[in-house]
C-alpha cells in the first residue's frame, strides 16, 4: 500500500495490538539485512525508512529542486506518493535502483535534516505500522522518535572499515575510499543535525556486528524478541 496522509496516529505498547521492532544504526551496520531477516522469521512486515528519505531525494533531483532548499523539498515530501515494499515507487515510477545511486546517496542527508520532511515521513511511518499491525522498522530515529514505545529496540553498529567494506560490495560503481568518505560524511550529518539526530535510545540494546555473521546477529535480535 502507499504511504500517505496527514494524521498523527500514536502506536502504544500495551494499548494496541501493534508490535514494533525498531532497528537503528549507521550505514553499513547490517541493519537492512538483519531487519529483513528478522521480519521474515517472525512473519512480520518490514519497513526501510531510509528508502523513504531516499525517495524524497530522488523526487527532488528529478524535478530539478535543490535537495537543500528546505521549503520546496518539504512541499514535495507532502505531495508525493511513496510506496516502499520489495520495489520502491515514487508517484508510480519505479525508483528501486535510482534511490541507491551515488547522486541520491550524496544528497539524502541534507533532505533528512529538513524538519518538515521528517515530520511528514514520521506520520507516514506510524500510519504504515497501524496499517500492518506493526512490523520491523529500520532507520536512524525509530527507537528514539518514531516508535519510542517499540517492543524491542536494537542499535546496530560495526567498525568503520567493516561498514565501508560491506557498502562497497553493494555500490559497485564507487571505490572503497569514496564509500568510506561518504559514510563518514553521512554519519556526521545524521548524528549532528538538529532534527531527530541519529542516537541510541536509552532502552535500546546495542549490538556490534563487527566480525560476526548476519545469522548470528539475527539470532540475537530474535532472542530479545522472545524475552
Ligand atoms: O538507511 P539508509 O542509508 O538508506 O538511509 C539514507 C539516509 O536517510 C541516512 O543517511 C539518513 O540521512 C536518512 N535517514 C534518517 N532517518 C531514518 C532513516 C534514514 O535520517 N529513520
Amino acid at each position: 500500500m502507499g504511504i500517505g496522509g496527514h494524521q498523527l496516529p500514536h502506536v502504544q505498547r500495551g494499548s494496541s495490538p501493534v508490535r514494533v521492532i525498531a532497528i537503528d544504526g549507521p550505514a553499513g551496520s547490517g541493519k537492512s539485512t538483519v531487519a529483513r531477516a528478522v521480519a521474515a522469521r517472525l512473519g512480520l512486515a518490514y519497513l526501510d525508512t531510509g528508502a523513504m528519505y531516499r525517495a524524497v531525494t530522488f523526487a527532488a533531483i528529478r524535478r530539478g529542486i535543490d535537495p537543500s532548499d528546505a521549503e520546496p523539498v518539504a512541499r514535495l515530501a507532502e505531495d508525493i506518493d511513496i510506496d516502499v515494499a520489495d520495489k520502491v515507487t515514487v508517484d508510480g515510477v519505479d525508483a528501486t535502483i535510482e534511490i541507491r545511486s551515488p547522486e541520491v546517496t550524496r544528497a539524502v542527508s541534507a533532505v533528512a535534516a529538513n524538519p518538515a520532511v521528517r515530520h511528514e515521513l514520521v506520520v507516514r511511518q506510524r500510519q504504515w505500522a497501524e496499517a500492518h499491525g506493526g512490523g520491523v522498522v529500520e532507520g536512524r530515529d525509530i527507537g528514539t522518535v518514531v516508535f519510542p514505545n517499540a517492543d524491542v529496540k536494537v542499535y546496530l553498529t560495526a567498525d568503520d572499515s567493516e561498514r565501508a567494506t560491506r557498502r562497497s560490495k553493494e555500490m559497485l560503481d564507487m571505490h572503497y575510499d569514496q564509500v568510506a568518505a561518504d559514510i563518514a560524511r553521512r554519519d556526521h550529518i545524521d548524528s549532528t543535525r538538529a532534527a531527530s539526530p541519529m542516537a541510541v535510545a536509552d532502552d535500546a540494546v546495542h549490538i556490534d556486528s563487527t566480525g560476526r555473521g548476519i545469522e548470528e546477529v539475527v539470532e540475537d535480535v530474535l532472542a530479545l524478541v522472545a524475552k
